[in-house]
């Protein structure tokens, strides 16, 4: 059978292949609108997948549509009926909230995701375990971003990765809506009502949408009410990330990265990066990607003499509040370990520019980091429920140095889907939540060593992820204060 080539003059071709190479974030929503319109393609869901599917059907299309199918075969989706029926609103359109959209959408559900900004602007790179490299090629990165996990890399960078994930979204039918902030829940307001969402701006019509499951990826900052956080913390530990223009000339290519050289394993590189400049750090990292990304814990005394931070304070917050911060010291200093690192072979280090045009380049504190002290909980009322599930940073926030937010992130974004898969079965609610607190135990722990090494298994079924994993380790009984019955105080 031949396959059907793009035919040079068809705009519906024009348009997709703009959609595959979009850049931007309002640039990727704009042309899939663009797409539908142009195909007279209409709905939601997996409905909107396959319109999508028949009207687009030249090789390109075709290719992608291939692997998003033998994705959407995966016996787990019951040919994406698993959660049909079930009406889910996901918080934040980070990699996290955008990886579990994509799953719930395949199994079926209705998926409206929001996002308080408009852009996708963070520079910063993530490394990637190998089964999120696998996960992400499975579902057409490559066709997207077609430099993803090229040779040996295993890293990507936050804007990108959330560029990919969109599209596979928008493409699986899920709902996104740009600018709109979620604020609090609003209970059903009579036997007849379902659970709806107070959004910013108000007049949002989004605000009468009715659903059943809340799935909360709203990062690090932002974690729904009922839930408590547990802080850990250790040591002061002072983050600088910086990025620098990538021009992809020869004499970059060519400069190594660092995938983490920690001072304990090399006490000689950060002895002499000390008597050379004066910089003290802990570990320092440095990816290639967009940019030129570096990654690395200094110590607050070398801060002090390099007269980045102004003046020493017993708290962390004035420690590194903007007025007792020199900012020009703080870019000479992230500049000079950059230079040092890569043995100055990086020419012509220019400081790309972040969203607010201004040189990229933070300083943030580590040393006190949070994590929920649960990973679900539902509320009732009127008699009727809603399940929440965190996921991402506001699930666990991560160590920025080992890059475990986004590995972890999709962990716990394919333990959300299974949740909610085993919610739409009716499964009884307790059980739901106890089978996810026992999941909910393991995620800390986890490591490319100690999940399963067959990452092509890998599934929103736990069995395929994690050994040994025991879903009954926590009790129905035990879990009875994470069903809340009326207002939450
Ligand atoms: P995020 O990526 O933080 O996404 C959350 C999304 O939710 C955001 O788009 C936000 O705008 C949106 N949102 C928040 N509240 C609301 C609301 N009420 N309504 C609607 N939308 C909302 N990790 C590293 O390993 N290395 C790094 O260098 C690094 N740099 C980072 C820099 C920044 C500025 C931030 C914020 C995070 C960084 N991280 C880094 C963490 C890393 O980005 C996350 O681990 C990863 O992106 C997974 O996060 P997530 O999807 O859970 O949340």
């Amino acid at each position: 059978m031949s396959v059907p080539a793009e035919e040079p003059g068809n705009p519906a071709h024009a348009i997709f292949e703009r959609f595959l190479r979009a850049g931007q974030c309002q640039e990727v929503l704009g042309s899939f609108l663009e797409l539908c319109q142009q195909l007279g393609v209409q709905g939601t869901g997996l409905q909107l997948y396959h319109g999508l599917k028949a009207a687009l059907n030249y090789w390109n299309a075709k290719a992608l549509w291939s692997k998003l199918d033998k994705k959407a075969g995966h016996k787990d989706y019951d040919q994406g009926t698993a959660c049909a029926g079930t009406k889910c609103l996901v918080v934040g359109a980070g990699p996290c909230g955008l990886r579990a959209a994509i799953e719930l959408a395949l199994l079926g559900a209705r998926v409206v995701l929001l996002e308080k900004r408009d852009s996708f602007s963070r520079n910063n790179v993530l490394h990637l375990w190998p089964f999120t490299i696998h996960d992400l090629r499975a579902l057409g990165a490559k066709k997207f971003y077609g430099r993803f996990c090229t040779g040996t890399l295993d890293h990507i960078s936050i804007r990108q990765l959330q560029l990919i994930l969109l599209k596979v979204a928008l493409l699986l039918g899920v709902e996104v809506h740009i600018n709109v902030r979620f604020e609090d829940l609003v209970p059903p307001k009579g036997k007849a009502g379902g659970w709806q969402a107070v959004l910013q701006p108000s007049s949002s019509p989004l605000s009468h949408y009715e659903f059943d499951v809340l799935i909360s990826a709203g990062g690090g900052k932002f974690v729904p009410e009922g839930f408590k956080r547990k802080e850990t913390r250790g040591k002061l530990a002072i983050g600088i990330t910086t990025n620098f223009i990538n021009r992809h000339s020869r004499a970059e290519v060519e400069v190594a990265e660092i995938s983490g050289v920690a001072r304990i394993y090399n006490q000689k590189f950060f002895q002499n990066l000390y008597n050379k400049t004066g910089i003290d750090l802990e570990n320092i990292v440095y990816y290639k990607d967009d940019t030129h990304y570096f990654v690395m814990t200094a110590k607050k005394q070398s801060l002090l003499t390099k007269g980045v931070i102004l003046q020493d304070k017993a708290d962390i917050e004035s420690l590194l509040a903007p007025d007792n911060v020199n900012r020009d010291a703080l870019l000479s200093y992230a500049k000079e370990a950059a230079n040092f690192s890569t043995n100055y072979c990086l020419p012509e280090l220019e400081f790309a520019l972040n969203h607010r045009d201004l040189p990229d380049v933070d300083m943030f504190d580590f040393t006190c980091m949070t994590r929920s002290e649960n990973a679900a909980l539902v509320r009732e009322h009127n008699g009727s429920r809603v399940l929440l599930g965190l996921v991402g940073d506001c699930l666990v926030e991560p160590f920025w140095p080992l890059g475990t937010g986004v590995a972890r992130g999709f962990l716990a974004a394919f333990d959300a889907a299974w949740m909610v898969r085993r919610w739409a079965a009716g499964t009884p609610p307790l059980e739901v939540l106890a089978e996810r607190e026992s999941i909910y135990q393991r995620l800390s722990q986890t490591s490319p060593d100690n999940t399963h090494k067959n990452v092509t298994q890998y599934s929103i079924d736990p069995a395929t992820r994690y050994p040994n994993i025991n879903l009954q380790a926590i009790k129905a009984s035990q879990v009875r204060d994470l069903y809340l019955v009326g207002m939450v105080e």
